[in-house]
């Protein structure tokens, strides 16, 4: 399985998952002409992939569904609570501006999805937006997990993560940079709450409790303004450190065009 992050933070995501048999896009919060470039780069064509799944309709891993939808055939998957159909009739959650996804398949989190060879689960996860989800990707004795936009965790995600051999986790911020910055105090709750943004402390602690050996981490998700790849590697690290986890396992994905290739 060939894992690429294509992008990743608040100005947009999207990872590509390959396995034998075809690819599967993971959000979509970029430009189609910013994706194909991306996509390009990397070798990947878009005949190859046969699903888009969406996590959340935050415009970050959304907005770009729209558009892709009018150039492709390639269906969307994401829960009915995410979709158009749902959030025009009862509302996006809270105050936090999230969009109606045009979504093809609904997911049943009870059953896993197989697409083009590759397992498929969705995992509710604790967030500010409509029924959101993680997604673990398994191809053979390789697990793949995308855990980004979560304020904290449960017994169930952690099972999973424990059974992945790579995780794009998110570290969303320095809590001393967030509580000292510049943001407002609604948006510094808002990011702080368990239904908001993983702080790096909070990342550590729960691959202190989930990591193995093997397992690759890559850092997602990073606040350009409260963070730093330096300081997100440096805080999760010092808390793996005593468990004997080694350096070069764990990185930081950067935001911007730089897609990160990842084979398990
Ligand atoms: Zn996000
Ligand atoms: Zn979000």
């Amino acid at each position: 399985m060939i894992v690429t992050s294509i992008a990743s933070g608040s100005s947009g995501n999207a990872t590509v998952v390959c396995g034998e048999r075809g690819c599967i896009i993971i959000d979509n919060g970029i430009s189609f002409s910013r994706l194909t470039n991306l996509l390009t780069i990397k070798n990947i064509s878009l005949e190859k992939v046969n699903a888009l799944l969406v996590t959340h309709g935050h415009s970050d891993h959304a907005s770009g569904i729209p558009v892709f939808k009018k150039y492709t055939r390639i269906k969307v998957y994401g829960t009915y609570e995410t979709s158009d159909i749902y959030v025009q009739e009862r509302g996006g959650y809270g105050e936090y501006q999230e969009m109606g996804v045009p979504i093809d398949v609904f997911l049943d989190e009870k059953d896993d999805l197989e697409i083009s060879g590759l397992q498929v689960r969705a995992v509710r996860v604790s967030h500010d937006a409509r029924h959101p989800v993680a997604y673990f990707i398994q191809e053979g004795n390789s697990k793949f997990g995308l855990i980004t936009d979560l304020g904290d965790s449960d017994i169930l995600l952690e099972r999973e993560i424990k059974e992945s051999k790579l995780v794009f986790i998110e570290a969303n911020h320095d809590v001393n940079l967030l509580l000292n910055g510049k943001y407002p105090e609604y948006l510094k709750k808002r990011i702080r709450n368990p239904r908001g943004h993983l702080s790096n402390w909070k990342t550590g602690m729960i691959l202190s409790r989930t990591i193995d050996e093997g397992m690759n981490i890559a850092l997602a998700h990073l606040s350009k303004v409260n963070n730093t790849p330096q300081l997100a590697v440096q805080t999760v690290y010092g808390i793996l450190r005593e468990g004997g986890f080694k350096l070069d396992k764990l990185r930081a994905l950067a935001p911007f065009n730089d897609p990160m290739v990842y084979l398990i």
